[in-house]
């Protein structure tokens, strides 16, 4: 029998992020829910048959989604909060989109459930929260209407849904409570997932895959425990349909013996990430007879060529244990673009060197057929051969002065002087600021108008000059608004940017930039991430222009707008030919330049989003100091390090949590943190209190990923809540992001009721 293949989930925004454009349609009013209903259908029938075609034997369904998969599997089981349910929408989908991004009509007001990154991804899911275990119960044909719809299309799909763990795992009570697994709750969820596999027994599946990410993660007392009764209990209930417990971004080592034993008939093990350890996994405990490895050789995470002799090798390694094998993706394509098609501007002898969803699948298919292959046919491969050829001889010129800058760095490089307490009082007096000073995180809503003026001046319509011209009169207008409204530290808006990693990439040596490879980040919300292809250094400067004019509009201090050295390289796509080690001291090195050229420019702060730092924390305990945080965190200091001790640096994370990092934070020996805390809880106030963070912060007071506006009585309470575990000397006051993706009717009176709030709180301390 020949070698299966399995692709985990495919990206379902579409190639033109058609999914994107119809839902946001229907949200605007401009279009019906039948229409993204076809368009979803559409969209299903392409990728579908994209599959079929490509050879693919077990294609996913159920991988598609209006907003999230997490959210979908919580409205599977009926995990919807009462106060979702009480806006009684007739559709679900309405239900849905609320729970997503909140709800403020004439239904009601009711905010969006938290969201968060998806293990170290920059894709975000819904948190589903948990009332009671009393309503879970089968709620949604979903998955068995897809799997139903590829049929008719003659594909017989391999439904997909997060497993029972994983959603547990994720899952949180009412108030953000840790949720109890009690035999009830445990029951309830095993007993939905079992009814699942029987209707899908009777609707012929031949398979059945089930995520479980989680696995990947450290485990806590009772989670083994956890795991096995969920399992036991479901595969109970299996019948004709073979259970494949999917697993990746990680190695399962301390838990697949368990695995193992429990008699799945497929096991998806990452061999990309989780390599060293999964392998020996396999060969310590061996393979249960009845079960199939699904090797996960396929880097579903990054975009370069795979290397058929290394995933070739992977899967030798797993026939030494068992001859049942399978070769898969290593994890979903969701978090890669679409396809390489089109991509002209980028040259051919580049472009070789991608791969992207389409052409993942291809790769599957051919590791699939050289894995079959006996040692004459491969030799006689051209398809082997031509691989081979993209990884002999070298892909990039290094550039001699990177390296040489970067071999030439000291340990004083990466300390700044003097210590940060010293510097805050400095700073207060050279600054002059209120007591809970007002600002935002960067950008303003970029207006249709400033896309097109963007897009004319691609295209070659307008010159150089209309558009700087055009810019600075956004720019113009922005300010006198923020003063007319009372904010304290001021921005320039970020007009020019069309992404604060792109923008950057732009502008320094070593990046490839696509035109239409979009990844979905959450919802209807898409990125482009650039490409590294070589050493990287600062091409000239970048934001200085910019931030000096703004400077010269304005009495107030205007705060200079740059990004993170860890942050351009977690949202481009890595090299994988040097560690991130490396491409990240070099990014460092050219934002310094930047940071140094603005403080020159009389810009006194500056701030350097780190928005992804959390993001690419490790998910094993262990591996968070010696494989990141231990070069991320002074990779940032070596950024700012040589600044005056006036000049203020801020940066900000997307992202609250951070509790177990907190004294990390602290050491990146920034002089103020902005971040998001307002989705959520605010345990990450404690933290801060605990840990006695020394670095003033912002925790951000209202959600602007929800279009709703925020009452200034809401923020109020929200600061109080903050005094109450933060010295009133640290705090800053600010939305949670940057405000680029809303638009300007709720973006300007949800920033007077925060700065009314302020001066509210400001007015009662200071009697
Ligand atoms: N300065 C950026 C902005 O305001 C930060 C964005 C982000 O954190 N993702 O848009
Ligand atoms: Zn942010």
């Amino acid at each position: 029998m020949s070698t299966l293949t399995s692709v985990s989930g495919f990206p379902r925004i579409g190639q033109n992020r058609e999914l994107k454009k119809i839902i946001e349609g229907y949200w605007k009013g401009a279009n019906d829910l039948a229409a993204v209903k076809a368009t979803a259908a559409e969209l299903r029938a392409k990728h579908w048959k994209l599959q079929q075609n490509a050879g693919i034997d077990l294609i996913p369904s159920n991988d598609f989604s209006y907003f999230d998969q997490l959210l979908d599997t919580a409205i599977l089981l009926n995990v919807i909060p009462k106060r979702y349910e009480r806006l009684a929408f007739e559709n679900q989908e309405d239900t849905l989109f609320s729970m997503a991004r909140g709800y403020q009509g004439d239904k009601g007001d009711v905010t969006a459930l938290p969201m968060k990154k998806w293990f170290t991804t920059n894709y975000h899911y819904i948190v589903p929260e948990l009332e009671s275990s009393e309503g879970i119960k089968l709620n949604s044909t979903k998955p068995f209407d897809e799997f139903n719809e590829a049929k008719a299309l003659g594909v017989l799909t391999k439904p997909v849904l997060i497993g029972p763990y994983t959603f547990l795992k994720l899952a949180r009570g009412a108030n953000a409570q840790k949720l109890e697994y009690d035999k009830g709750l445990v029951n309830a969820v095993a007993a939905v997932y079992a009814e699942v596999l029987g209707k899908f027994n009777e609707l012929g599946a031949q398979w059945l895959q089930l995520d479980e990410p989680y696995l990947v993660l450290d485990k806590e007392p009772g989670d083994v425990e956890l795991f096995k009764s969920l399992y036991t209990k479901i595969l109970a209930a299996k019948a004709g349909v073979k259970v494949l417990l999917n697993t990746y971004f990680g190695h399962i080592a301390d838990i697949y013996e368990t695995v193992n034993l429990l008699g799945f008939d497929g096991i998806g093990l990452d061999l990309n990430e989780g390599r060293e350890e999964n392998l020996e996994a396999v060969s310590k405990y061996g393979v249960a007879s009845e079960t199939t490895i699904f090797a996960g050789v396929i880097n579903g995470r990054n975009i370069w060529r795979n290397n058929y002799a290394t995933s070739l090798g992977l899967v030798d390694a797993i026939k030494q244990v068992t001859a049942n094998v399978a070769v898969s993706t290593a994890s979903s394509l969701l978090h890669v673009p679409f396809s390489t098609e089109g991509e002209t501007g980028i040259p051919a002898e580049d472009l070789k060197h991608f791969a992207f969803a389409v052409e993942k699948l291809d790769e599957l298919k051919e590791v699939a057929v050289l894995a079959d292959a006996t040692e004459d046919e491969k030799k006689a491969s051209a398809a082997l051969a031509a691989n081979q050829a993209l990884f002999d001889g070298t892909r990039v010129a290094a550039d001699p002065a990177v390296a040489e800058r970067v071999a030439g760095l000291t340990a004083d490089d990466f300390v700044r002087q003097p210590a940060r307490e010293e510097r805050q009082k400095l700073q207060r007096e050279a600054l002059g600021l209120p007591l809970l000073p007002t600002t935002t995180i960067g950008s303003f809503p970029q207006s249709k108008e400033v896309r097109a003026e963007r897009a004319k001046l691609r295209k070659g319509e307008i010159t150089k000059e209309a558009y700087d011209e055009f810019i600075k009169a956004q720019i113009d207008a922005c300010i006198k608004h923020q003063e007319e409204i009372g904010l304290d530290v001021l921005v320039h808006g970020e007009f020019e940017r069309n992404d604060m990693v792109e923008y950057f990439g732009q502008n320094l040596n070593g990046f490839l930039f696509t035109k239409n490879a979009w990844v979905q980040s959450y919802g209807t919300r898409c990125v482009k991430p650039p490409i590294v292809w070589g050493d990287v250094s600062r091409a000239k400067p970048i934001t200085v222009e910019w931030s000096a004019y703004a400077q010269s509009r304005t009495e107030h201090v205007m705060k200079g707008m740059l990004t993170g050295p860890v942050t351009i390289l977690n949202w481009s796509w890595p090299r994988e030919d040097i560690t991130h080690e490396e491409q990240t001291k070099q990014l460092a090195l050219a934002i310094r330049d930047e940071v140094l050229d603005l403080e020159a420019a009389g810009i006194k702060v500056i701030q350097i989003d780190e928005a992804a730092l959390r993001e690419k924390l490790p998910l094993r305990k262990s591996d968070w100091h010696v494989k990141y945080l231990d070069w991320a965190v002074p990779a940032f200091r070596l950024v700012h390090s040589a600044v005056k001790p006036t000049t203020q640096i801020h940066t900000h994370m997307c992202y609250s949590e951070f509790n177990d990092i907190i004294r990390d934070i602290d050491a990146m020996d920034a002089d103020v943190i902005s971040f998001e805390a307002s989705r959520g809880d605010l345990v990450v106030l404690d933290a801060i209190h605990d840990a006695h963070f020394e670095t003033e912060a912002g925790p951000g007071v209202y959600d602007i990923h929800s279009p709703r506006i925020p009452s200034e009585q809401e923020i109020e309470d929200r600061i109080y809540e903050i005094l109450k575990k933060m010295n009133v000397e640290k705090v800053w006051i600010n939305p949670d992001c940057g405000l680029k993706t809303r638009g300007n009717a709720e973006t300007w009176p949800s920033l007077e009721h925060l700065v009314a709030a302020a001066k509210a709180v400001r007015a009662k301390l200071e009697k």
